[in-house]
């Protein structure tokens, strides 16, 4: 590709945000040339203004970037937006509605039943849902896309490929969730620090509803959700980065322990069929080890793109039950969204503005 694409990231300074900085430093199609934030940031130079806490340095180029308020315009091609869902919602229309495509992480538009709620390797056709929300709300060249909530990521990558083969019906997930979960500083250390916190506000529901957008049917611009029950139990756990899920699932087709595992090791998709860069080779890797996937261990398999399933056994109430593991601010929060990107820009929805 001769040009790269201009990317603005909203909310730069936070978790996300920097996690997006970090992971598109020498992406091959899209380069960082605006960043913007709260007005507790807008007018310093990046470098100065950032809290920054990847382990990586933070590239020259985008250090010398001045931040600017989240308002359009921007000098960019599209943006990603990291920004705190109190103002989330409004600001992220108020950029497609100024032509920009907007790759949101936040959940503000995830249910809005125009904007399609994406993860490239489970639900690439509902893309096709842009062109309509283009037409509902008058937008040119802008839209919105969203990703799932982080812990919904990990779990719908696993439950696709079953879903897929012998239908899925009842799901109870219990997740073990790191503290880079909630943002920077999140948590004190004095709440989190020899303790588990049977409590995320907002992240059963999400758990529970989000996968039915993700595996649903898109039939004439509708979504028909997937008739599937899901009882979430959502903990925050003393580590960093790294959701951790046990699942349980009853499947509407009775089938084998071998083709439970055969079915989450012959998973491919689009990205995987596209070569997107971004892409895990396998979008689920499977561990035959008794104690993996381990947070620790495993979250940054594939450069934290690919969701690692472990423990696959009978499940003496519902089918079948497993360990799930997925990067949190990698696959579930910025890698996701950059992957998102990548399969706007390979079916034309994103362009040099
Ligand atoms: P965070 O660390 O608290 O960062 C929030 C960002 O929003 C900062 O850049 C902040 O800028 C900006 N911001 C706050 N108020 C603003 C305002 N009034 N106008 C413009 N910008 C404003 O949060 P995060 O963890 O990165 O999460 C960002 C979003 O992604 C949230 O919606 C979250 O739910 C979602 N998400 C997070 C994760 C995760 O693992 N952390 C995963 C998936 C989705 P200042 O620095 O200037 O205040």
């Amino acid at each position: 590709m001769s040009k790269k694409l201009r990317v603005g990231i909203l909310g730069a300074t936070g978790s996300v945000g920097q996690r997006f900085i970090q992971l598109l430093e020498n992406h091959p199609w899209f380069k960082v040339t605006a960043v913007a934030a709260s007005e507790r940031s807008a007018g310093k130079l990046y470098g100065e203004a950032v809290n920054w806490k990847m382990t990586t340095c933070l590239s020259h180029s985008v250090a010398q970037l001045k931040i600017k308020l989240a308002k359009p315009p921007l000098k960019c091609d599209f943006v990603f937006s990291g920004l705190d869902a109190v103002v989330a919602g409004e600001i992220e229309e108020e950029f497609a509605q100024a032509g920009y495509p907007v790759i949101s992480n936040s959940k503000n538009h995830r249910f809005d039943p125009d904007v399609p709620l994406l993860i490239p390797d489970v639900n690439p056709d509902h893309i096709t849902i842009i062109d309509y929300q283009r037409k509902q709300r008058g937008y040119t060249t802008g839209f919105i896309a969203t990703s799932p909530n982080c812990s919904t990521i990990g779990l719908v990558m696993a439950l696709k490929p079953l879903d897929d083969k012998f239908g899925v019906s009842k799901v109870i997930v219990t997740t073990m969730q790191a503290i880079s979960g909630a943002g920077y500083p999140g948590l004190p250390s004095m709440d989190i620090i020899d303790n588990v916190i049977p409590y995320i506000g907002g992240e059963e529901e999400k758990v529970e509803t989000e996968p039915l957008k993700l595996l649903a049917k898109l039939k004439r611009n509708r979504f028909e959700l997937a008739k599937i029950k899901i009882s979430a139990h959502c903990n925050r756990v003393h580590v960093l980065d790294g959701h951790l899920e046990s699942v349980s699932v009853k499947l509407k087709n009775k089938t084998s322990l071998n083709r439970v595992v055969a079915a989450f090791k012959n998973y491919r998709s689009e990205p995987q069929k596209l070569k997107l860069p971004s892409a895990p080779e396998k979008p689920v890797i499977v561990k035959n080890e008794p104690d993996r996937p381990q947070t620790r261990m495993d979250r940054d398999t594939d450069k934290g793109m690919a969701t690692t399933v472990g423990r696959i056994r009978p499940c003496p109430i519902f089918d079948y039950r497993f360990t799930v593991l997925s990067h949190n601010t990698i696959r579930g929060a910025a890698g996701g969204a950059i992957l998102n990107a990548e399969l706007l820009f390979n079916r034309g929805y994103l362009k040099l503005l």
